[in-house]
């Protein structure tokens, strides 16, 4: 048994596949990085795997238990969190306040729920900014209070999606260390990322997508070298 399986996935959008025919596997503590041009589906690939879309077809199983048909906070608490693209922290509430909405997955106890998020936010390097109203963080540390936020419910797998567009040099490397720590907790991890220095210098290995499909799947070394994903790239570059 695998920790977790995608199976012949498909999701169809009216007359588009967004996603055709999607399988991997993983084990536990494993980083798996997602690639693929924009619109090629990686996405799309997460809002499945959390329930949020249902599948065209295809089954997905976490842990030898079958988790397409359930609702997202059910996948939620069985141990898949998840980070968004598109950063939406509840803005009008402290940094704290927003971690503590994940925490309470976990527990109904205020003192717990805010120990917790006390403990995600030192890991996550956002303590000092907890009182902040969320509207006023940094895109750096919005990114920072999504991870955290995922963090907050306990996954055993977190989905990060595009954690580091948009950040400086700096600011990146800030980014791979948090998700390298998060692998070091045991935590299994899917990234979507379009900066190359980070996927390659972190996932154990990568599947590389294109339409929806897969183009080719191996170690960082494989795929930087496949002929399928360079033209792929290239397809996006000269468009
Ligand atoms: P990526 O994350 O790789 O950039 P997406 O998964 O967001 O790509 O999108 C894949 C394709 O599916 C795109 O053509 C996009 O327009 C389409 N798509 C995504 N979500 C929806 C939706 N809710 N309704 C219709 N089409 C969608
Ligand atoms: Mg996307």
């Amino acid at each position: 048994m695998s920790f977790f399986e995608v199976k012949n996935i498909v999701k169809n959008f009216g007359g588009l596949r967004a996603v055709n025919d999607i399988s991997f596997t993983m084990e536990q503590g494993e980083i798996l990085g997602l690639i693929g041009p924009n619109g090629s589906g990686k996405t799309t690939i997460f809002n499945l795997i959390n329930g949020f879309y249902p599948l065209t077809s295809g089954e997905i199983y976490f842990k030898g238990r079958r988790i397409d048909g359930l609702p997202p906070h059910k996948i939620c608490a069985l141990g898949i969190g998840r980070t968004f693209q598109v950063v939406k922290p509840l803005k009008r509430m402290s940094v704290l306040d927003n971690v503590m909405v994940g925490a309470f997955l976990r527990t109904s106890s205020i003192a717990m729920a805010r120990a917790r998020a006390l403990d995600v936010l030192e890991f996550c390097g956002l303590y000092h900014r907890r009182d902040m109203d969320a509207r006023n963080l940094t895109i750096a540390d919005r990114k920072r209070l999504e991870i955290a936020r995922a963090l907050a419910t306990e996954p055993q797998l977190l989905l990060l999606d595009e954690t580091a567009a948009g950040l400086n040099p700096k600011e990146t490397e800030e980014a791979i260390e948090i998700i390298l720590k998060i692998k070091r907790a045991g935590i299994t991890i899917i990234i979507v990322e379009h900066i190359m220095k980070v996927i390659m210098g972190i996932s154990d290995r990568i599947l590389a997508i294109s339409f929806g499909r897969e183009i080719a799947i191996g170690t960082p070394k494989e795929i930087v070298n496949h002929p399928e994903v360079i033209k792929a790239y290239l397809g996006e570059a000269y468009a």
